[in-house]
């Protein structure tokens, strides 16, 4: 008769040690995921009222669109632009004499929305204003008119159209920025106390540039990119995408979402408040 080898206690140890590990690993809370929500493309509306209208912007779209973020008790970032540029009539309108967008702005910063840079005057047609929101002159008139807008300092800069153009974000660093939205870099850093920010998800799908067919991607896209993202997911939003109750129900439902999957949702000020307190201790 063979005897049956007996187990050696070592065995029994790395056994134990596995299993040790595999609970650890089960029942560890996992890092909450950071999210911020950036709204774009809030400037004078009243004046330019139809040529926005064409595009699906209105100051109805954009309360619409909070309504629902309220609705979770999120706040998002709100990227605001001072001198809005029409090409149609070429000229610049400032926000300073829209008083309702103004009020409606004044009333989400003091909810904890965080007010932020998006361009001068959002110009991206080369033939009237190619640079324009790229020079540090522009730059730091904004930033100043904006800060006299709204009564506090601007620490987010977010390029329009994601671009950057020539010279643009050294300038956004030299006027004082602290916080690169859509930066150049693919993952989060600081960088002479600056933070840059990867790019944010845009869940728009469009036919070209300026044209007025917009659709949303599937939700389970925007869910796949949120759980592919590392340090921090942002989503970037526009109101025209969400200018019917379908569109602010998938909207609402991923928000419902984020909040099983129990996420942190913030602005980037709250971000970068964050982020220097770990990096700097
Ligand atoms: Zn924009």
């Amino acid at each position: 008769m063979v005897a049956r080898k007996k187990r050696s206690g070592p065995y029994w140890i790395a056994l134990l040690l596995a299993l040790l590990i595999l609970a650890t690993l089960l029942v560890a809370p996992r890092p909450q995921k950071k999210v911020v929500i950036e709204i774009d493309d809030l400037w004078n509306m009243e004046e330019g009222g139809q040529y926005f209208a064409r595009y699906g912007y209105s100051l109805e779209n954009y309360r619409a669109l909070t309504d629902v973020l309220d609705r979770h008790g999120y706040v998002a970032t709100l990227a605001v632009t001072p001198h809005i540029f029409i090409e149609t009539e070429n000229k610049t309108l400032p926000l300073r004499s829209d008083e309702a967008m103004l009020a409606y702005l004044r009333g989400l910063k003091s909810e904890g929305y965080e007010i932020a840079m998006h361009g001068y005057s959002h110009c991206l047609n080369r033939t009237y204003c190619d640079g324009e929101d790229a020079s540090y002159e522009n730059i730091a008139d904004g930033k100043q008119e904006l800060e006299d807008l709204f009564g506090s300092p601007l620490l987010t800069y977010v390029p329009p159209g994601n671009l950057w153009k020539e010279g643009q974000y050294q300038n956004v660093r030299s006027a004082g920025f602290k916080i690169m939205a859509n930066s150049p870099f693919t993952s989060m850093r600081f960088d002479g106390g600056v933070l840059d920010i990867p790019r944010a998800y845009d869940p728009v799908q469009m036919w070209g540039w300026y044209t007025a067919d917009f659709w949303l991607a599937p939700r389970n896209e925007w869910v796949a990119a949120m759980e592919k993202s590392d340090s921090v997911f942002v989503l970037q939003l526009h109101c025209n995408t969400f200018d019917t109750r379908e569109e602010l129900d998938d909207l609402d439902a991923f928000l419902t979402y984020l909040g099983g999957k129990n996420a942190k949702v913030m602005t980037y000020s709250q971000l970068y408040a964050e982020a220097a307190a770990s990096a700097f201790g």
